[in-house]
């Protein structure tokens, strides 16, 4: 990921028109989304697919036998893998024995094994859009309305807020996993450490930035794990900080138990872990919440790396929430130059085997901030510095999302070389762009230091787009400048969230009057 980051942001702009296009019509028609992209102008041959679709199907089959994904070993496990055309869907399927797994997260990690595992080949595929699993014959959904059928979602009608509650909206930041009670092993994680990171603990982390950066952003963010909480929860004997969602939301709501006790019938051994990846978007469907933000960290072949979003398909504006999370977080990410070559892609991943998502009826993503299997990713998850600028670029993504904005960068536009007369003050704007957070900083700093002077930067606080407008910073040339090399200032921006623009420089050539 070493592209000019004119010509990415370009790309950016160019996508997201073509995406804006695609929504607009969709909201006109029949359920159209992003797998509806006109195909790429390169064709294959017949060839070509078949040799793709084997190399495809081979390697499924390959990570699915890898290793062993459920408490039972369940191989040799066949895939059957077909790229299904012309919606370039790569449809992958197994037989019904499956169908029980469904909603459990070993078939979900198995699932998203196979997927990452072959991101290399299905982004061979022109035009793809996403890895649609059957099984038995079924797809996702299918299956995970046998479980909760669409109509008892707990999806509340719009409008039960007052105005006065619906004015600030609600966002539910869902840390990933947590202890849970197994019928065997009794209370317990639902992950390992994997190169130093617990992924039941460190998301709780991101959630806390994520927390304090949507507040800035205006939205009122509902935790519903983790947080400052020094308690231990007596059933488990464990610190609140550790339990999963679903001992949260039965604290919270004693009387619903129809959020965290789903399917209560269940005998399987694991039945609270799943009551919990339920019970996240049955409480956002339930509060009627404008987003639902699902934090975890991926696990995968060493080699995998980067952020990804997941959402379910067919949801148009999950898509677009995504889209704008993704584009928040590739800002603030690579705002930090140590940060530059980290991967956040454009798009978004649309997948349909996550019960977080599938349950919801409000707009919801899963974002999986970084592989904790990946070394480098791994220290990255742990950097405060880290968590705070993607998290912040994820909260800002909602915040554009909630707004109906675009993703415009945050940036200071350039400018020509100015002239100023030599006695005469010369004043000059600082155009910024894009999205901050007010109060926003404008930063000029003289580069050129005459000599003997000291030259701090002159930092004016303006508190929205108009007063930035408005904003002029001085310079006065003296008799003799005109002689000498143009002046120089360094102009940049920061935004209440500390996000920086890449500074731009400002040349001022004195001349005689
Ligand atoms: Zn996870």
């Amino acid at each position: 990921m070493n592209q000019p980051h004119t010509s990415s942001q370009l790309r950016a702009v160019q996508k997201k028109l073509l995406v804006a296009a695609i929504t607009a019509v969709a909201c006109f028609s029949l359920p159209a989304f992003a797998q509806d992209l006109p195909p790429p102008a390169t064709e294959m041959t017949d060839v070509q697919w078949r040799v793709l679709e084997k190399r495809i199907s081979d390697r499924a089959n390959e990570i699915a036998n890898s290793r062993n994904f459920f408490e039972d070993d369940r191989r040799p496990i066949v895939v059957q893998a077909r790229i299904e055309r012309p919606s370039n869907v790569l449809v992958l399927e197994v037989d019904i024995s499956f169908g029980k797994d469904v909603g459990s997260l070993e078939l979900e990690d198995f699932m998203s094994y196979v997927r990452v595992g072959m991101e290399d080949l299905t982004g061979l595929i022109p035009g793809f859009t996403t890895t649609d699993w059957r099984i038995g014959g079924y797809d996702m959904d299918y299956w995970f309305n046998q479980i909760i059928p669409e109509g008892e979602r707990l999806g509340r009608p719009a409008g039960h807020f007052s105005s006065a509650q619906a004015a600030r909206a609600k966002v539910v930041v869902a840390a990933g996993h947590g202890a849970y009670f197994h019928t065997k092993y009794k209370w317990t994680m639902q992950r390992e450490r994997v190169n130093g990171v617990l992924e039941d603990e460190i998301t709780t982390i991101f959630a806390k930035e994520l927390s304090y950066s949507t507040e800035r952003n205006g939205a009122d963010p509902i935790r519903i794990r983790g947080g400052d909480v020094g308690l231990v929860h007596e059933p488990s004997g464990k610190p609140w900080n550790n339990m999963a969602a679903r001992y949260f939301l039965e604290n919270w709501r004693p009387n619903n138990p129809e959020i965290w006790n789903s399917k209560p019938e269940s005998t399987d051994a694991r039945r609270e872990m799943h009551q919990d990846i339920r019970s996240r978007p049955l409480y956002a469907n339930f509060i009627g919440a404008d987003a639902i933000a699902h934090i975890h960290t991926n696990a995968d072949a060493p080699s995998a790396t980067g952020t990804r979003i997941l959402v379910h398909p067919g949801r148009s504006r999950d898509f677009s929430l995504a889209q704008l999370a993704l584009c928040g977080m590739k800002e603030a990410i690579h705002s930090d130059p140590q940060y530059a070559n980290y991967t956040v892609p454009l798009e978004p991943s649309v997948v349909q085997d996550k019960g977080e998502n599938s349950y919801a009826t409000v707009p919801s993503m899963i974002v999986e901030v970084g592989f904790h299997t990946n070394l480098s990713d791994a220290k990255l998850l742990q950097d405060p510095n880290f968590q705070k600028l993607s998290m912040r670029g994820l909260a800002k993504g909602m915040r554009l999302f909630r707004e109906g904005a675009s993703c415009a960068p945050f940036i200071v536009k350039p400018s020509d070389p100015m002239t100023a007369v030599v006695g005469k003050d010369i004043q000059m704007p600082i155009s910024i762009s894009g999205n901050p957070v007010y109060p926003v900083h404008l930063i000029s700093t003289r580069l050129d230091c005459p000599e003997g002077k000291k030259c701090s930067p002159t930092i004016k606080s303006v508190y929205n787009k108009k007063d930035a407008d408005a904003y002029r910073f001085g310079h006065l040339c003296w008799r003799g400048d005109e002689s000498k090399p143009p002046v120089e200032f360094r102009v940049e921006a920061k935004d209440f969230e500390g996000l920086r623009t890449t500074p731009v420089t400002y040349q001022i050539k004195c001349v005689k009057g």
